[in-house]
């Protein structure tokens, strides 16, 4: 069967109203698109067909990609929890610096980075896997209301939480629709500074600050991150900036994650967000009365760790995209002093089976990936080319550490499945991943810049800039 275009079947989308002379008008993000027959919106995954507005990215996603919750800049919310994050094509922004522009920007989009699924088949990926939340992330999961909404639903009736990470412009309307089913909202506020937002955002900034009040009004588990960009938004004004809005229209416990920012996109002559940057922005923000101020896509720090608010005592330590409970009980209270952490834990779905050797005498593959530079995540995908079950392994090298002891992890594949997933650097001793597959199984190895990056080409293609800009590289005026 020959496979269409990615964007070539129209699904009716919601939040729609009809204009005279067959024009509509979407009020899914508070650009409100007036589209003509035959025209698309902003995003260029939504359209006008035959005067009624369709989506054309209904069960378009990259590849389903099981990761962890610490990806998603949620640290109040099961710590360590692995999650599965599904990612759309489109954007309602176009963001100077966007670390996904290769899915985001619809018109840079290949058909071979598409994957199509249903929402039962999300469902089924996550409980087979024994993944307890699935995220709606990367590009950004507005642009894919209606697949996120019907998705989410089965989901959480097969008793899956559905977190929801999103630069959220976003029109109050669609929120509405949201709330009954996501459980976790993680906000990206690009900066507090309304001309910044038009200018690199290519969006405005209040419609971001009322939605995200309106999910914490609602009750919802929120928490809010700002990309420190070099030079444009690493100042201690934002950090100040960002403190008052958390602490004056949601609440100071709150957490709020200054994340540190790559070259990408159309910024890459720049450098990385210097740490002693980020670190001035976190204390600043603690000055003003914030609880729980973490910094992001940094290591060898303790400004990722959790403390008791009241006591101080150490909870949850975290070494970049992996956490470990230190100081929780079962209940969530401090094992110091007593007092309720305010964090959420869930009991590790199903926790991967785990060997300390290769089983002896089977047929394995072993490929290998050494950290370099500022690559220290890997996506590793996995292929089962055959009609029967298959079992792949991977592990950690180079550590004489804790997780040395771990062994291999065990990853069953469904027949004729593939599966991505991911491998993040846990100590500083850690020097690599390998992974070990049968000959009906093949694997590729994706560099992955950051948290929330997904990766489109292979880590033999290389990297830019020494080693801290992915590939593709953009190249302004090109057009497929
Ligand atoms: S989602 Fe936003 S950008 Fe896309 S068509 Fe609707 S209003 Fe326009």
């Amino acid at each position: 069967m020959t496979q269409t275009n990615w964007n070539s079947e129209a699904h009716p989308a919601r939040l729609e109203e009809r204009l005279d002379d067959d024009v509509v008008r979407c009020h899914l993000s508070p650009r409100n698109c007036r589209i003509r027959p035959g025209q698309h919106g902003f995003c260029r995954v939504r359209a006008n067909r035959d005067g009624r507005l369709v989506t054309l990215n209904y069960g378009r996603s990259v590849h389903a990609t099981e990761e962890t919750i610490e990806t998603e800049a949620v640290f109040h919310y099961a710590p360590g929890a692995r999650i599965l994050s599904m990612g759309n094509v489109g954007c309602m922004l176009n963001c100077d610096y966007c670390h996904n522009w290769k899915t985001s920007q619809a018109r840079y989009v290949e058909d071979k980075d598409v994957h199509r699924y249903t929402p039962q088949e999300v469902v089924d990926i996550a409980l087979r896997h024994g993944i307890g939340v699935i995220s709606w992330t990367y590009n950004d999961p507005v642009v894919w209301h209606e697949f996120v909404v019907e998705t989410a639903a089965l989901a959480k009736a097969a008793g899956l939480v559905n977190l929801y990470k999103s630069a959220f412009f976003i029109t109050g309307e669609a929120i509405e629709e949201l709330l009954p089913v996501i459980d976790i909202f993680s906000v990206s506020i690009k900066s507090l500074d309304p001309k910044y937002y038009r200018r690199i955002t290519k969006g405005w900034l209040e419609p971001v600050l009322e939605g995200t009040e309106q999910v914490f009004r609602a009750g919802k588990h929120v928490e809010v991150s700002t990309l420190m960009v070099t030079d444009l938004s690493d100042d201690e004004k934002t950090a100040r900036d960002m403190a008052a809005f958390v602490g004056e229209r949601l609440s100071p416990d709150v957490p709020t994650h200054f994340v540190r920012f790559h070259p990408d996109y159309r910024m890459t002559n720049t450098v990385r967000t210097p740490v002693d940057r980020l670190e001035r922005a976190r204390a600043a923000a603690l000055g003003m009365g914030l609880r729980h101020v973490y910094l992001g896509n940094v290591y060898d720090t303790a400004s990722t760790d959790t403390r008791c608010a009241p006591c101080g005592q150490l909870q949850v330590t975290r070494y970049g995209l992996n956490a470990d409970l230190v100081g929780l009980d079962a209940g969530a209270r401090c094992t110091g002093c007593g007092s309720p952490s305010g964090l959420t834990l869930l009991p590790d779905a199903r926790p991967r089976e785990r060997v300390r050797e290769l089983p002896a005498g089977e047929d394995l593959r072993i490929a290998e990936f050494a950290w370099h530079g500022d690559v220290r995540a890997l996506h590793v995908q996995l292929r089962n080319a055959s009609a029967a079950p298959a079992r792949v392994y991977t592990r950690r090298y180079g550590d004489q550490g804790d997780h040395a002891q771990d062994g291999w992890e065990a990853v069953d594949l469904a027949p004729h499945e593939s599966f991505r997933r991911i491998a993040a650097k846990s100590t500083p001793g850690e020097r690599g991943v390998r992974v070990a597959v049968p000959p009906q199984c093949d694997s590729t190895l994706h560099q992955v810049f950051d948290r929330a990056h997904f990766p489109t080409v292979e880590a033999a293609d290389g990297t830019l800039n020494g080693d801290v800009s992915p590939l593709p590289l953009f190249r302004p005026g090109t057009r497929p």
